[in-house]
């Protein structure tokens, strides 16, 4: 057992948790997306209708980008692989889980990767 399992069921439950809203969220954009577009007269409105609907686009993207790296973590805490780092094996430390639960590096692998990625512009 990498960690205690009172940590792995504390995660869970807060990814759990974190999920549910995030699909309550998503649910109100898409709704907020489905409801009958306004017939607007002025240009300008229709603009920053457009506007608005490609920032909800943006939003319900991002969020359901999340929602999958969640539920990677959560498969990951029932494989019993949650917390180890995908680069370099070792764990990750509770502290920066706590942070960000759903990260797949160490801090170590994470700042190196972040120094390739602007190497080489990825
Ligand atoms: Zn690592």
């Amino acid at each position: 057992m990498i960690m205690k399992n009172k940590d792995l069921e504390y995660f869970r439950k807060m990814m759990t948790r974190w999920q549910e809203d995030l699909y309550k969220q998503s649910d109100v954009t898409f709704t907020d997306l489905q409801e009958p577009t306004v017939k607007a007269i002025d240009p300008v409105d229709q603009a920053s209708l457009e506007e608005t609907r490609a920032f909800t686009l943006r939003i319900r993207n991002r969020e359901r980008r999340l929602i999958g790296k969640i539920n990677q973590s959560l498969a990951r805490i029932e494989e019993g692989t949650f917390g180890i780092c995908d680069m370099c094996g070792k764990k990750i430390s509770v502290q920066r889980l706590k942070a960000r639960p759903v990260t797949n590096f160490c801090i170590t692998c994470k700042n190196k990767r972040e120094e390739l990625e602007e190497t080489i512009g990825m």
